[in-house]
């Protein structure tokens, strides 16, 4: 009686999305990659089930060809998280099973890697005296114990193979880890948990609830409570996944994870070469290493026996997938919290609006801390008023507060901080009379102006308005593209202090392997003054020099055309006034905008995340935006215009079926052209809906996974993090 294998073929396409049996050899196990026989070639597969029997014909019963690795590359809970994944999300399993591999391993470009030792094995007075190099040779093992062969070749040349000839010495191939840390470890720092640490420990391991927020101001001293509970974890000879949005991965945060935990952290990283990466998925999968660092795809970490999961930064948008399977970090989380049973922590001192009031109503279990660590006050933030600033006749990016806070900073040999908001910044039109913003009609989010149209558009709803000529809400005339970019901020800088050392920090500055990790430690290193960047810059590092932030354009996110503008806001402001004044020195912050009633800004500069959150959610329940309603959004992309707008009119045609059947559940239902028309030449439509709780989003996932059209993608996203 042979053996019969279930195979997942690893191609992602819905007609060949099941299972086929092959017989195969006692050596196939359970979440192995195999090579089988596949219509007329040879196809790679993974194995989901050993089994004894098939009801498939013998005669046309094919065999496995072999096993790609000599171990299995998906454990038992891969396999059934896989299938939730492909089930929830509508796609081919072979697709959800490779989420769980590193990608080079598919395509094939890594492998491990061997170094030969050689060492002394045999008698050295077996040597005869005449032959010196393989005396020495043997002396120098004799002394050191083993060593590599290939640098004994150097030193002792054909020396080496007399000897392993002879018996003296053996050769011996052994696994080599790629090590992505370069041996950096410092020394061990583990502090004392603070009465408030201690009590979040204790609240989170006591609740019994899976989920619990950590609403925990900037400094407050988070990481150092999961590092807590991570150790702990550790103890009980459990696992755990420390997820962190990809750019807050700091050199400082891993030398502080490397230091505490050694060789028992890996990290996942895209910053690791593709070998390094492989290396330290494998040192997981083995248990060699325990916690599994990393972003995003780090949630899916071959590690077993998980006793705590964390997401740090639980707020940010890199949390939300951008290719297929589109799934939020959170759910896949929440499922393995459930799979091994143990606590799945949120941190944040801004958390997303939905995620607090999912605490606030007793889902998940809620621990504040107010505080920073030591009582060390929060930057004062200072709001400046650029439009008067303007009717002065000031052209700078700089308010004239700012200018003097800068100046008496560096003259205290301290260092500051510029953040800008680059994103769609010239888009926005704004009247600098009154600062109002255009909006649409309709959905109460800001325009944006459409170059080749002349024209100001809602990326909600689609809606079309001429370019304004003068200030609706003020009749003003001096309507403007507000807009500077951190080059501009850079030059000015440099006219203004010529002797400050200035650096930049943003997408083009950032490219390559470690690019932001270089700019960082250079500012870190004090080899600059100044760091002006956008997002990027808003991140937990911990600069103790930065005594003062200057927010140059608190506005410009708040009218980003999306219903999370205000709460992006209210983050990035938190977050980047936040770097301000963390060592003994304190800190300030300059925050200039031309809108200094804004209420979102208001509550940013108190530190206000209650007054902000209640707010924001009334707005919310007013307006039905998320979590009371869902943005659903069907895009369709392709390179050809005529085979999108076919395949478009496909999914539209299904989804108005269940748009007629459901019509009480839609608040929202229309097909357009995506905000941005063509990304890399391809064409985007969409169909935009807004659903209530209980709407049918199941049905349109279905409805789309039947629309098949050659040289067209068509998926489903949720909430959308950009709706551009
Ligand atoms: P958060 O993640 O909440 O922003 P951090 O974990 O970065 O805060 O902590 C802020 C600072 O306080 C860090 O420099 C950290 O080393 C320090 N810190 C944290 N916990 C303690 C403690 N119990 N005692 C002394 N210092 C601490
Ligand atoms: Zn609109």
């Amino acid at each position: 009686m042979g053996m019969i294998a279930e195979v997942i073929v690893d191609i992602a396409h819905s007609d060949v999305d099941k299972i086929f049996d092959y017989s195969c050899d006692p050596d196939i196990g359970e979440g192995m990659r195999v090579a089988v026989p596949f219509g007329k070639g040879t196809a790679a597969g993974f194995v989901v089930r050993v089994k004894d029997a098939t009801d498939y014909p013998a005669e046309k019963l094919k065999k496995i060809y072999r096993a790609v690795d000599k171990f299995p590359a998906l454990g038992r809970e891969c396999l059934s998280l896989a299938q939730k994944i492909a089930a929830r999300y509508r796609v081919p399993l072979a697709l959800s099973l490779r989420l769980f591999l590193p990608a080079e391993m598919r395509t094939g470009k890594v492998s491990e890697v061997y170094t030969t030792f050689a060492r002394l094995t045999g008698d050295p007075r077996e040597i005869p005296p005449r032959a010196k190099a393989q005396l020495a040779l043997a002396a120098y093992l004799e002394e050191h114990g083993e060593a590599e062969a290939a640098a004994l070749r150097k030193q002792f040349g054909a020396a080496v193979n007399a000897l392993e000839a002879r018996g003296v010495i053996t050769l011996e191939k052994r696994r080599r880890r790629r090590d992505p840390y370069g041996g950096q470890e410092g020394e061990r720092v583990e502090h004392l948990l603070t009465p408030a640490q201690s009590e979040a420990v204790r609240r989170i391991q006591g609740t019994d609830k899976t989920v619990t927020l950590l609403h925990g101001v900037t400094g407050s001293g988070k990481t150092e409570i999961y590092l807590n509970l991570i150790a702990q974890q550790l103890e009980q000879g459990k696992t755990a996944l420390f997820l962190v949005p990809e750019i807050s991965l700091t050199p400082q945060m891993l030398f502080q994870l490397r230091s505490r935990f050694r060789s028992k952290v890996a990290i996942l990283h895209s910053g690791l070469s593709a070998g390094e990466r492989f290396d330290e998925w494998q040192r997981l999968r083995e248990g060699e290493a325990r916690i599994a660092v990393g972003a995003r795809s780090a949630v899916f970490a071959p590690v077993e026996n998980i006793g705590l999961i964390v997401i740090d930064e639980e707020h940010d948008g890199s949390y939300s997938s951008e290719s297929a399977p589109r799934y939020n970090t959170f759910d896949i989380a929440l499922l393995r919290a459930k799979y091994n049973g143990c606590k799945l922590v949120l941190g944040s001192a801004t958390p997303a609006v939905e995620t607090y009031r999912r605490a606030e109503e007793g889902e998940f279990e809620l621990v504040t801390l107010p505080d920073r660590i030591n009582a060390r006050p929060l930057p004062e933030v200072r709001l400046v008023d650029m439009r008067r600033d303007v009717r002065r006749g000031n052209p700078s990016p700089f308010s004239a507060l700012l200018k003097e806070r800068l100046a008496a900073c560096l003259e205290g040999g301290n260092q500051a901080i510029l953040f800008l908001n680059r994103r769609g910044y010239s888009q926005t039109v704004m009247c600098l009379d009154c600062g109002n913003v255009v909006k649409c009609e309709h959905c109460d989010v800001a325009l944006t102006y459409h170059s080749e149209e002349d024209c100001l558009k809602c990326h909600y709803c689609g809606a079309r308005y001429r370019m304004l000529e003068a200030c609706p809400a003020c009749g003003g005339k001096r309507i403007r593209y507000v807009g500077t970019g951190t080059q501009r901020v850079v030059s000015e800088l440099k006219k203004l202090y010529p002797a400050a050392r200035v650096l930049r920090m943003d997408v083009d500055t950032t490219s390559g392997k470690e690019g932001h990790f270089k700019i960082l430690k250079k500012f870190a290193s004090r080899e600059a003054d100044i760091l002006v960047g956008t997002q990027m810059v808003a991140k937990g590092h911990d600069f103790p020099a930065v005594t003062l932030v200057g927010i140059l354009d608190a506005d410009m996110s708040l009218y980003f055309p999306d219903y999370r503008s205000g709460e992006r806001t209210f983050q990035l402001i938190t977050q980047v006034a936040g770097r301000s004044g963390r060592a003994e020195e304190k800190g300030e912050v300059v925050l200039q905008t031309y809108d200094p009633e804004n209420a979102i800004l208001r509550f940013a500069a108190q530190y206000d995340y209650k007054g902000f959150y209640r707010h924001e959610i009334s707005m919310r329940a007013a307006t039905m935006f998320p979590p009371y309603a869902k943005i659903v959004r069907v895009m369709v992309t392709g390179e050809n215009e005529q085979e999108t707008l076919a395949c478009l009119k496909e999914a539209y045609v299904a989804l108005s079926e269940i748009y007629n059947t459901h019509a009480d559940k839609f608040l929202f239902f229309n097909r357009m052209h995506a905000p941005v028309k063509r990304i890399q030449n391809k064409f985007r439509y969409q169909v935009l809906m807004r659903l209530l709780p209980g709407g049918p989003l199941k049905e349109i996932y279905d409805a789309v996974a039947v629309v098949k059209h050659k040289n067209v993608l068509c998926y489903v996203e949720e909430n959308p993090s950009n709706l551009s």
